[in-house]
Parts: C-alpha cells; structure tokens; sequence
C-alpha cells in the first residue's frame, strides 16, 4: 500500500482522500489543514490531521482538535502528495515537493507549465509513468477531453465549445449571492489551450460564461470532422469508455437538476457524479459536423483521474487495470440510465 498525502482538504481534496482509501493499493497517510474549522472536525474523525505551520498548530491546539504534527512529517511519511490547494498555491508549494524530493500531483487551477505534464487518464496515462510531478487539468477540460478522445479514432477535426460554467461550488458562501451572467472576455477561454496541452495539436477555440448556478457545467461542442460522420458509429465510440454516460429528454432528463437528482439517487458518496453526462437526443450529425450537449459536474469528475495519476507516477499498474480497478471502486458506469 503506497501513502498519499493531500494538501489541502477542500472541494477536491476531502473526494480524492475518500477515494484513495477505498482502493487496495494506496491509503491515506494524513492531510494538511490550515484552519480549524467544521471541515476540520470533520476531518479529524478519517483522517490525521498536519498544519503547514506554527499559527496553524495553535489555532488547531485552541480549538482542541488533535494534530499529528506539520506538512513536513506527512511529506516524510508518504510516496507522494495530491496538493488540492486554492488555484496557484501550488506552484508556492512546488519548492517543498522538491526539496523533499516527493513526487506530487498538482490541479487544474495551476498552470500548465508547472509541470509540463498535464494529465487525462483516457488521453495520456502512459506519459505520467513513473514522472515526478504532474497537473490533472481541471474539471471543463477533463469533461471535454472525456468526449473528444475517443472521437481521434474517427478522423481529423477541430473543435468549437461554448461552455456555460457554473459561478462557484454548492459550499462557497462568498461568492454569493449573485445575478448575472459573466462572459469570459479572453477568447479562447482558458479551456481551448488546456485541452490541446493533453490532446497536443488539436484545433479547439473555446468561449465560456458563467452563470448563477452551483450544481454543474454545461457544453455545448461541435465537432468538424474531415470527413463524413455517422451518429451511430460516434455513439459506439463514446460508448467504450466508462466515463462517460447517456441520458435522454425522453425519459424526462432535461436539465443539471434532474442529472444531480439521478445521481443523489445512485447512493453514491456526497451523489458525485464522476462521469461526463451526455444528452443522447441532442447527439446530431450534419454532413461531417457533430454537435451535441454535455454536463459536468465539477466537484468529482477529477476525482478518478488523480486515482489514476497516482498509479502511473508510481507505476502501480498499467493503464486499463488502473482505470478498471478505479472506476469499480467508485461504482463508474453503473450509471446506465436512459442507455
Ligand atoms: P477549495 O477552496 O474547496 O479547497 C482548498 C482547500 O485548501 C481549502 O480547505 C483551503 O482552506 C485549503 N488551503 C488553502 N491554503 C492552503 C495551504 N497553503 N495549505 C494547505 N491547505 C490550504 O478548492 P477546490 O475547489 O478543492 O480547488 C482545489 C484545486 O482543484 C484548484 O486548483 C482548483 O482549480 C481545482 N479544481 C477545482 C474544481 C472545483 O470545481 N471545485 C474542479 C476541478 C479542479
């Protein structure tokens, strides 16, 4: 069993510490709080508890709520880090990987160049094999990846994706309330770049706007192929890959609401929804364009792809054993509602 630490015990870190611990080949050796707040009660009753600092430790002493001792020991006691940090802490916090030469997952709220490797387990697993550091891109790029790698078998294209993004996660008080509709004023939005530094040379323009929402994203993608498409051969392709899942307007699935719905009914751990959700009714070809909706729920499609990055960085399994053993853990493709 290889131990994982996780710095920072937020939105992704607290999912990706429960999934660690429920794979066979990894466990959690601590995570690294900086206050001691509910979360932190929480915390204490899984997992041991490190601060980064000695301000840290006296608020967590104040509080009566145990500490096993700082970020260093953790480092000291495990194989490697997922740093789940607030966007570009990270890279504040790359120069402590190092000097304890630890290997490190970062997310995708760091920049591409932190790394040089940024990560998608469907697109490029075998490249993570056995390196030192890399970044899991960030929730909108994984879900496009998700439906855009499986289309490479299908020809060239290039890719034009709106995507409506929600304004913050369910548990972010500070950002609200709110009543608008932000457009990203950088076109590509930042997702376009991120994509291809997965899917090296594609052609992807991307435009987001935010919406008051807290519950998913939403895409909307069309696809420009080289060449004539037919739908059903792109559904068969889609349909190898467990991260991803259909439903349909059919069956009364119209919006994010009713996909969240469906997934607090699947019993899952805090109702995540690790697969990219797909409106099977909207999937339409025109000649060699295909066009179509996808949901995102951005608090857990990430999760299986740190899993998974931990596994190629210390070189635990191959790519199909490691994305199998992952995805049956945390119960991926059950989901086959509206197939
Ligand atoms: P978050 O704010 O929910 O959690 C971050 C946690 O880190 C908080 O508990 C915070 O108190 C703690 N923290 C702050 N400074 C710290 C420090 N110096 N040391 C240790 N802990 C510290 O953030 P999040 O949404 O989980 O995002 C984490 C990363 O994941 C970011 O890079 C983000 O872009 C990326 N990401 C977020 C989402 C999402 O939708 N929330 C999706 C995919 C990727």
């Amino acid at each position: 069993m290889v131990k994982v630490g996780i710095n920072g015990y937020g939105t992704i870190g607290k999912r990706v510490a429960d999934a660690v611990n429920l794979q066979d080949d990894m466990k959690v050796s601590g995570i690294v709080k900086t206050r001691p707040d509910y979360m932190a009660f929480v915390a204490s009753r899984k997992y041991k508890i490190f601060v980064p600092d000695a301000k840290s430790k006296k608020l967590f002493d104040d509080a009566g709520i145990k500490v096993e001792g700082y970020i260093d020991n953790l480092i000291d006691d495990s194989e490697i880090i997922v740093d789940a940090t607030p966007d570009d802490v990270g890279k504040e916090n790359k120069p402590i990987y190092e000097s304890h030469k630890i290997k490190a997952i970062f997310q995708g709220g760091e920049d591409h160049e932190l790394t040089n490797l940024s990560f998608n387990a469907y697109a490029n697993f075998n490249e993570a094999w056995g390196k030192d550091y890399v970044r899991v891109v960030s929730c909108n790029t994984t879900g496009l990846i998700r439906t855009i790698y499986p289309l490479t078998a299908l020809g060239n294209f290039k890719v034009r994706a709106n995507l409506v993004r929600r304004a913050t996660d369910p548990n972010d008080h500070k950002k609200g309330p709110i009543n608008s509709i932000e457009p990203d004023l950088k076109i590509p939005s930042h997702h376009g770049p991120d994509v291809a530094s997965v899917l090296k040379g594609l052609d992807i323009q991307t435009m987001a706007v935010k919406v008051p929402t807290t519950l998913m994203h939403v895409h909307f993608v069309n696809i420009i192929f080289d060449r004539d498409q037919d739908r059903e051969k792109i559904m068969s392709e889609w349909k190898k890959y467990r991260r991803i899942v259909f439903v349909s307007g059919k069956d009364d699935v119209k919006s994010t609401g009713q996909l969240m719905e469906i997934a607090r009914e699947t019993g899952r751990s805090r109702s995540d929804l690790y697969e990219i959700v797909l409106w099977k009714d909207a999937v339409s070809v025109k000649g060699n364009e295909l066009f179509y909706y996808q949901g995102i729920h951005q608090e857990s499609d990430v999760v299986p792809e740190n899993i998974d990055a931990i596994r190629s960085m210390l070189q635990l399994k191959g790519k199909e054993d490691s994305i199998n053993q992952t995805d049956k853990s945390l119960k991926i493709g059950e989901l086959v509602y509206g197939r």
